[in-house]
């Protein structure tokens, strides 16, 4: 069978005349093992700090990125660079207006950044997109991780597309956002947009590093106030009413009136700034000008009357309780003396043979010790 199939090839035939087949030639001397192996190590070694810096304010992204892995690892290592790279940052930073987009999944958040991200960029800005998804440890990244979304901001050399730091804790992968808006201004991106999940606790810290929050909601059939918490809504500067288009759009005039009803019953924001409803196609790109109209007289009013720099002078000090909060508990959590007590602690409480404060006291005062 085999045989025959060597036969019926065409170049195998005798009246094929046009093809030789050449001798073999040497392999080229050197096929650089020595050079791709410093390649390799280069890849995954540390660079010092400088590097970083000096990349980073010259807008280099790929030194961005590099310094955000830094910043998202848990590595001990890496940490100490990173914290020298943000420290050198700070001063560079805080150019920019960052803005907190929530929903629920579905309601077109990717498709409205990418629009809305579009926009800006068409303007001449430059826009960081970042996410604090805490459950995407389990769910592997529900947002921003499917590199299908937002396909033509990603090719939009003013757009930096983050997903969201996968590992720990709200709090863990807060601060790592937080410190990544960081770098983000100090490589000179003007505009930060944070994408959340309007399904938890994310809001809250995502209100508590941006300067406006705006949330995006659907039209539905009779339920218009229902689905997100009223907490989210008294944080929203703006709630945008997405999939105004084709038979959509009488549903969301209707919905628009509802939730501007509904905004009516909450105090006056501190910052002295009315919440509007708007309409808008994030999919048509339509309604998007309005929006982004909104965020400017925002910044604006708020610049005037000095809330916006209080508000980020309050999300600073904020930021460093929960700071301090959450590297007290690691630090206390890791320790191994810790670790192996607890277990026992754990058992004592259980069983009843030790109340819970006491327990806590004991492992406290051990802490206290280990130091
Ligand atoms: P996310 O989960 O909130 O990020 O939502 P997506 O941006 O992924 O959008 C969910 C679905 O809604 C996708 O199929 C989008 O194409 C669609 N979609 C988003 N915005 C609009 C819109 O303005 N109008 C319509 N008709 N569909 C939209």
């Amino acid at each position: 069978m085999a045989e025959n199939k060597k036969a019926d090839h065409p170049e195998n035939s005798p009246e094929y005349k046009g093809l030789m087949v050449n001798a073999g030639i040497d392999q080229p001397e050197s096929v650089n093992q020595d050079s791709v192996k410093r390649f390799l190590n280069k890849k995954r070694a540390v660079l010092a700090p400088e590097v970083y810096i000096n990349g980073i304010l010259a807008g280099d992204i790929t030194l961005l990125s590099k310094a955000v892995t830094l910043v998202e690892s848990s590595k001990k290592e890496h940490q100490q660079v990173a914290q020298e790279v943000i420290k050198a940052c700070l001063p560079h930073s805080g150019n920019s207006i960052r803005i907190g987009i929530t929903g629920v999944p579905g309601v077109g958040k990717s498709t409205f950044i990418e629009a809305m991200g579009r926009y800006i960029t068409s303007k001449g800005g430059k826009l960081a997109v970042l996410a604090i998804d805490p459950s995407s440890e389990c769910s592997k990244g529900s947002i921003l991780g499917d590199k299908t979304r937002m396909e033509e901001l990603s090719g939009d050399k003013n757009a930096y597309i983050r997903p969201s730091p996968s590992a720990g804790s709200l709090g863990g992968v807060a601060r790592k956002t937080r410190e990544t808006i960081i770098l983000c201004e100090a490589a000179g991106f003007d505009h930060i947009f944070i994408e959340t999940v309007g399904v938890g606790q994310s809001e809250t810290a995502v209100h508590s590093m941006t300067d406006f929050f705006l949330l995006l909601m659907l039209a539905g059939a009779g339920d218009e106030l229902q689905g997100i918490k009223r907490g989210i809504m008294e944080m929203a500067d703006l709630i945008a009413i997405n999939k105004a288009d084709g038979n959509n759009v009488e549903k969301a005039d209707i919905a628009k009136a509802q939730y501007k009803n509904a905004l009516h019953l909450f105090p006056l924001k501190e910052s002295e700034w009315i919440p509007q409803v708007l309409t808008c196609s994030a999919y048509h790109k339509v309604g998007i000008e309005a929006i982004w109209d909104q965020i400017e007289s925002y910044r604006q009013q708020t610049r005037n009357n000095d809330h916006f720099f209080r508000k980020r002078n309050a999300q600073a000090i904020y930021w460093m309780h929960e700071t301090i909060e959450e590297q007290l508990k690691r630090s206390f959590y890791d320790r191994p003396e810790i670790k192996e007590k607890l277990k026992i602690m754990e058992n004592y409480v259980m069983h009843d043979t030790m109340s819970s404060f006491v327990a806590a006291g004991e492992l406290l005062d051990l802490y206290a010790r280990l130091r």
